[in-house]
């Protein structure tokens, strides 16, 4: 796979990081809209990720801090899959990528940045995004693009809840 050049992703590698673990303090806090969570399930959660490596990268997590796959439970393991599903399918209709990455990386060596609070990434992917990524979408994807990309996503995973019920 081509590595994507993310250089707003600096921002994050470079700001002070708050002590605690971030995906339970913002799991754990009222503020979805915020924290750009998008989906609250019994045991696991999606949350737009602020310094994604492309427009629509989301994050999903069980609210438990577990940092081993083997750690977590069958209901976690279902639940992740689940919202993984349903976070794949907002992500075609909202944003309509040509492929999606799925990945979890475990442990520190292999790059996670929260190492000890298992996630796995969803990262939409479009023709020629490692080229043009960097120069059209910088600025946008970290202002106006976030909130855009979480409205939109709300709205097709409500969609999805909706016909599910
Ligand atoms: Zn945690």
């Amino acid at each position: 796979m081509e590595k994507l050049w993310a250089p707003w992703r600096e921002k994050f590698i470079l700001c002070e990081k708050k002590p605690g673990c971030f995906l339970c303090r913002t799991a754990r806090e009222n503020q979805d809209r915020k924290n750009l969570i998008l989906l609250r399930g019994t045991w696991c959660f999606a949350i737009l990720n602020r310094y994604p490596y492309n427009n629509g990268h989301l994050m999903v997590a069980p609210f438990r801090h577990v940092g081993k796959l083997e750690g977590l439970k069958d209901e976690e393991l279902g639940e992740l899959w689940k919202i993984s599903q349903l976070c794949v399918k907002a992500l075609k209709s909202g944003l309509k990528p040509q492929g999606i990455n799925l990945g979890m990386n475990l442990g520190k060596i292999s790059g996670a940045g929260v190492a000890d609070h298992i996630h796995l990434h969803i990262v939409p992917r479009w023709q020629g995004d490692t080229n043009f990524m960097p120069i059209l979408a910088e600025t946008k994807i970290v202002s106006v693009g976030l909130s855009n990309t979480y409205r939109v996503l709300r709205k097709e995973l409500k969609k999805l809840k909706d016909t599910s019920d």
